[in-house]
């Protein structure tokens, strides 16, 4: 654990943490429990009280502090994310590279906070106070580690809060660097603090600790249904991002190529460990053959190996389990009658990355939407692609499932891209494109997703509550009921 400087935990416990591309420890980290979430939770209540009460543009200044030592800081931080989570120093490049703007973004939000006014009658004069919420819990997957450990943290500071983070137990060491960042930027003891630990034994506690009021919540769909219970039984606000199957919609009129570039892409970066990766392809019947003898090429020029080697384009997956679980559904959509166009087993690759959780590129052809490899998030490098007819019959088939977090559409008809885009079920829909966002964009999805937006002023928002405050402005006496429009 880590609250501001070091601590031990309690316990004296530890966790190994693993590069996955070759499985070898990399670092110990304290394994946190309950006692170690009650001691983070009480000092971050403890600098509440000052910090929520530090003018905006103090608050501003720190953060950006924050930002401008994260952005001088990102060659270790690129490092220490590869070797942690697997991802490819080029994609961990552009990935970080981000963060510093998101603790901008939020920092000029606190600065331009503005409140509005209602018309309360004639003899009253209605406004609203906006507040931050006290002691906010960040718990984060292990996919995009700092990113999105910046996109909960940023708005909550931002907005006057205090943070308790609970990074995966599979990548914690960005977090904990951020950490010691956030304390030589002089955001003051207290405020940022980071415990370390299993999920059960440290993200549960957080949960349903009294004083903690927002859990930020992003994972798998099991456990954020037990963070919204958690929240609910507390009436806390919670939001919760979750996983999705982002439909790809490939139209007759996209060029092949291009298509099949974007797809590749979408599909394989992080190993196909993003929510939004464009894991099921629909392409429309008359071009499907182009366009999977166009994708089976380019992804059998993806370049698989040493994350750290800046010519890699696709690394490990996070864990051995994660490896065998694209294996599981491989071999589910042979039982169900798709093919297996390309990939379907680790690559061969040389020492040590022999011994890495490695699988290669996976793209399942010949697949109807109804089939489990299409319906279910594998979160690893096995994408299925099937067809559809026109136009409604893709926009059937992209909604025809639970999740609704992303989607994309390929075509050159720009009418045809704003009209499809308007009835996908999704929060984010790129147009020949895929996993661009922006600070200031909103993020997160519909039906299975979760609830609540990351990013965006709406993020920013849900770190705050608004208290209406009416004031009697007439000079008379309190007048009981000298409004009653009946009189
Ligand atoms: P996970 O749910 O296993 O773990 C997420 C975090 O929750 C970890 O820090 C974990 O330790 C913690 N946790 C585990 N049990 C807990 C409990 N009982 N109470 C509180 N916290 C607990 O998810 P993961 O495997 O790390 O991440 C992969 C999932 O995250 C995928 O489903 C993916 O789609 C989703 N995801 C969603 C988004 C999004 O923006 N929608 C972004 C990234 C990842």
């Amino acid at each position: 654990m880590m609250i501001g400087a070091e601590h031990e935990t309690r316990s004296g416990e530890t966790l190994d943490v693993l590069t996955p591309s070759t499985g070898e420890v990399i670092a110990r980290v304290p394994a946190g429990d309950a006692t170690d979430v009650d001691l983070a939770v009480a000092r971050a209540k403890e600098a509440f009280a000052t910090w929520s009460r530090v003018p905006a543009a103090q608050r501003a200044k720190l953060i950006n502090r924050l930002a401008d030592l994260v952005d001088e800081r990102l060659p270790e931080l690129f490092e220490l994310e590869t070797s942690n989570n697997g991802r490819p120093i080029v994609e961990t490049r552009a990935q970080l590279s981000m963060a510093g703007g998101i603790y901008r973004y939020n920092a000029a939000l606190a600065l331009t906070e503005r409140g509005e006014t209602f018309d309360a009658g004639p003899q009253h004069h209605g406004y609203l106070q906006r507040s931050p919420l006290g002691v906010c819990g960040v718990i984060v997957p292990f996919n995009h580690p700092f990113l999105i450990m910046a996109r909960g943290v940023a708005p909550a500071l931002a907005a006057g809060n205090t943070v308790v983070v609970k990074p995966s137990e599979l990548t914690p060491l960005t977090a904990l660097r951020f950490a010691r960042l956030a304390a030589e930027a002089g955001i003051p003891d207290g405020v940022v603090n980071v415990v370390t630990g299993l999920g059960p034994a440290v993200g549960a506690p957080l949960t349903r600790h009294p004083d903690v009021k927002k859990i930020e919540f992003t994972g798998g769909a099991g456990t954020g249904r037990q963070v919204a219970v958690a929240a609910a039984e507390r009436f806390v606000s919670y939001s919760a991002e979750l996983g999705g199957k982002t439909p790809v919609l490939v139209f007759d009129d996209a060029g092949v190529e291009e298509a099949a570039r974007g797809c590749a892409f979408a599909a394989f970066i992080a190993a196909g460990q993003t929510c939004v990766c464009g894991s099921r392809i629909l392409v429309q019947e008359s071009m499907y053959d182009a366009f999977v003898s166009a994708l089976v090429e380019q992804t059998g020029a993806i370049g698989i190996g040493d994350p750290a080697d800046r010519a890699t384009q696709m690394g490990p997956l996070i864990s051995a389990a994660a490896r065998d679980r694209s294996a599981a559904y491989t071999a589910i959509a042979r039982d169900e009658g798709a093919t297996i166009l390309t990939g379907g087993a680790p690559p061969r690759l040389d020492a040590p990355f022999d011994r890495g959780f490695f699988f290669a590129p996976t793209i399942v052809g010949n697949a109807t939407n109804g089939m489990r490899c299409a319906q279910e998030e594998i979160f690893g490098p096995v994408i299925v692609v099937a067809t559809f007819r026109d136009e409604a019959d893709a926009i059937r088939q992209a909604n025809d499932i639970p999740f609704g977090l992303g989607a994309a559409i390929w075509t050159r008809d720009v009418a045809r891209a704003h009209r499809v885009a308007g009835r996908i079920e999704a929060g984010m829909v790129w147009v020949n494109d895929h996993h661009r966002t922006a600070p200031a964009m909103p993020w997160g999805g519909v039906k299975d997703p979760g609830f609540g937006k990351q990013s965006g002023r709406e993020a920013y928002d849900s770190f705050t509550t608004v208290k209406a405050v009416v004031v009697r402005t007439a000079p008379d006496p309190v007048d009981w009921y000298g409004s009653d429009p009946h009189d």
